[in-house]
């Protein structure tokens, strides 16, 4: 990985986009990945690469739910893989949830590759590869999940997930904690959760919630998830990126 010198004032971004490009040439990210990395840069960009007050207090929400939940279930694709592989692992962890590989352009090779990268950053279960139910309403590749995960889940955090599948798992009656830099997009609007936030900023910041909720009663976790507004959230990070006053 080409070395960036810590002073650079992008060096956090220009690390990420290397990341990237490592996750497309050792076969875990696909091509539409890099296209959607790119679309990610540009929001980050105008949200002034920061965890904004609005995403904090979704990341908090999203860690009380995925304490609260009975099955809770990280979705993992190519771009989170490449991302944040030990981050993942490290939520999966604090919060008791399984991963499982989940894919818009599923290959075997793939799906393969992203759970051996994940194996090698922590990970002693992942799920995805079973493939033995389908989310309802979606054509056969796109619809495939383990029976055991995503599809028996009640809490899924799906991250960077396409607005259609987004859809097809809420109307399952799951509660989705999506994570998506564009406020607009429909993934993030279906979410009951929507965090608008990059992803490498977003887990681990959800990981830290969930260590200091650990030992919160129901009740707390409850009236944490309770009282935050996602109408609220998207419009705040609307309102940072339109308004765009960047330091
Ligand atoms: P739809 O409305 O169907 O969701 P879309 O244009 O949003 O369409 P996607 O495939 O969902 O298409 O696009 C990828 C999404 O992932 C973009 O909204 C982009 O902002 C977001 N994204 C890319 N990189 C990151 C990242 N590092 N962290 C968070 N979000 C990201
Ligand atoms: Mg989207």
């Amino acid at each position: 990985m080409t070395d960036v010198p810590d002073d650079h004032p992008r060096a956090q971004s220009l690390r990420t986009r290397h990341r990237i490009e490592a996750g497309v040439e050792k076969g875990i990210t696909s091509k539409q990945g890099l296209i959607a990395e790119g679309r990610g840069e540009a929001y980050d960009y105008l949200l002034g690469e920061e965890t904004i007050p609005s995403a904090d207090a979704a990341e908090r929400a999203a860690a009380a739910q995925l304490l609260l939940a009975d099955h809770p279930v990280l979705s993992v694709n190519g771009n989170v893989a490449a991302l944040v592989p030990e981050e993942i692992v490290e939520l999966a962890e604090v919060v008791g949830a399984d991963i499982e590989v989940n894919l818009f352009n599923r290959t075997e090779e793939r799906m393969e590759a992203i759970a051996d990268h994940l194996r090698d950053h922590g990970a002693t279960e992942v799920k995805g590869l079973a493939a033995d139910a389908r989310i309802p309403g979606l054509d056969h590749e796109r619809a495939k999940v383990d029976e055991d995960g995503i599809y028996d889940a009640d809490v899924v955090l799906v991250p960077l997930e396409d607005g259609d599948r987004a859809e097809a798992l809420a109307e399952m009656g799951k509660t989705e904690i999506v994570v998506d830099l564009n406020p607009l997009s429909r993934s993030p609007r279906t979410a009951a959760i929507p965090v608008i936030d990059n992803i490498v900023r977003a887990i681990p910041n959800v990981t830290d919630h969930a260590r200091e909720l650990r030992d919160a009663s129901r009740e707390e976790l409850e009236e944490i998830v309770a009282t935050f507004d996602r109408e609220e959230a998207l419009k705040e990070a609307e309102r940072a990126i339109r308004q765009g006053d960047l330091d």
